[in-house]
């Protein structure tokens, strides 16, 4: 008796302990896992939280023990964080993403912006944190990690098919100049794809609490291919204030929305410099980003100005700007994903039986497609033209007899699958799905 009074009296004080990012109380997020109280007026609870060490918790505790402790019969409070799961991890993905915490994709439309080097720093700046954190150069066509990490000649060591990182004043690496060396990166359409995945599925990362992806510029096929393969929880834009690249930004923003990978928010790198002289801030582009923020809803994460000896990531004290500048930044990411998070809902579940297609929509529905109607479905550019809507594949040049050799669930938005005839473009939302067949 004495704990069922005490018990709705502690969740009604948590009613009132509100997350400021998803602005509901801890009750209504879901965020309340367990809940004991002992005869001697101890409170054991156990919270949930979207991200590991979110930056919120220490709020969340004083707030808390200062309200379960004004309750009369209270003595001592105990509270256990932990975090949520990321949706959308599958079986091929389980042994190197499963053992990482987020995933984040820096990314840019245009070449020069400094894509690179802020994903370097900004890696530097998790690690800073006392996160473990990966960083993955993708940037096929100007990998630029060496030179960052000042490592222009580094042996890549695998073992059993597996890349080992390069672990560079403990920030792990992996990039694709570290296995050319000096030789010319041109590689084209498929060998693209080919190391792209390599370096994805076979690096060795362990346990990360954060892995940073630096993607090439733009918007082709490599983002394509990554976004296919990793669940992403999300991505990070970066620009400079200038007209131009506000445009490619755009349509930037366009390919991962479409795609439903959640962008975190944009960086504006290069937005002004601060005189030596009299110490003011100097815009010599004006503030372009205004008008993303207005037209897409997206936060503005930070505006980076002009610095100087901004390229030797190499140690883990990199970046003077710490307190200023990185600091504030890692903490909004970490908000922005666990916002994402807290709005996700699981992946639906995949069973091929034979010649057929099973989705369990995980709400007591099932969806059951022929494996050869779903290839035929498939809307990629490959298939059906992008402009015209007008179908490409002639049903009657699907085998009866395909079949599906992989498949993946991204995110939790869509799946996408390989197939026998070589067909590698496939993704097929979950909405798409469940029109194509209708739950029963
Ligand atoms: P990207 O990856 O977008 O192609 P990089 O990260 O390679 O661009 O940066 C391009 C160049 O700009 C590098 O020489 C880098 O040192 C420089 N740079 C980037 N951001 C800044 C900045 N905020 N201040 C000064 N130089 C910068």
């Amino acid at each position: 008796m004495f704990s069922e009074m005490l018990k709705s009296k502690i969740f009604e004080q948590l009613k009132t302990v509100i997350d400021p990012d998803l602005n509901t109380d801890l009750v209504t997020a879901g965020f309340i896992k367990s809940v004991s109280i002992t005869e001697e007026g101890v409170v054991d609870l156990t919270i949930e939280l979207t991200i590991p060490t979110c930056p919120l918790q220490f709020k969340f505790k004083m707030e808390i023990e200062q309200k379960l402790l004004s309750l009369e019969d209270i003595k001592r409070v105990n509270i256990r964080f932990t975090s949520r799961k990321r949706g959308g991890i599958t079986a091929s993905q389980q042994g190197i993403f499963s053992k990482i915490h987020s995933v984040i994709a820096i990314s840019a439309c245009k070449g020069g912006v400094g894509k690179s080097t802020i994903a370097s720093f900004l890696a530097r700046a998790l690690q800073r944190n006392n996160f473990r954190v990966g960083l993955m150069d993708l940037d096929i066509y100007g990998p630029s990690l060496p030179t960052l990490m000042n490592l222009p000649h580094t042996d890549v060591a695998m073992i059993d098919e597996r890349i080992i990182p390069v672990e560079v004043d403990g920030l792990l690496t992996m990039s694709l100049g570290y296995i050319l060396g000096d030789a010319p990166a041109v590689l084209r359409g498929p060998l693209v794809s080919t190391y792209t995945s390599q370096l994805i599925h076979q690096t060795e990362w362990g346990s990360l609490d954060f892995l940073i992806i630096d993607l090439p510029p733009g918007t082709g096929d490599i983002q394509l291919t990554l976004l296919q393969q990793v669940a992403l929880d999300g991505a990070i834009i970066i620009t400079t204030p200038q007209t131009l690249s506000l445009v490619d930004v755009t349509r930037g923003i366009l390919m991962f929305e479409k795609l439903h990978v959640p962008v975190l928010g944009i960086i504006e790198n290069m937005s002004y410099f601060v005189c030596d002289g009299c110490g003011k801030k100097h815009y010599l582009f004006g503030n372009g980003t205004v008008d993303l923020q207005n037209r897409f809803g997206l936060s503005i994460l930070t505006n980076i100005p002009i610095l100087p000896n901004f390229y030797d990531a190499s140690t883990k004290n990199a970046g003077n700007e710490y307190d200023t500048l990185w600091k504030p930044l890692v903490e909004q990411i970490q908000r922005e994903i666990g916002k994402r998070r807290a709005t996700t809902l699981s992946s639906p579940e995949i069973i091929i039986k034979e010649n057929t297609f099973i989705i369990d929509w995980k709400d007591g529905t099932f969806s059951t497609i022929p494996v050869v109607e779903l290839r035929r479905a498939c809307r990629c550019a490959y298939c059906v033209d992008e402009l015209t809507g007008e179908p490409l594949l002639k049903p009657n040049e699907v085998p009866d007899n395909i079949k599906i050799e992989e498949f993946q669930p991204l995110g939790h938005y869509a799946v996408s699958i390989i197939w026998s005839d070589g067909h590698t473009s496939s993704i097929y939302p979950w909405d798409f799905l469940k029109k194509l067949t209708p739950p029963h």
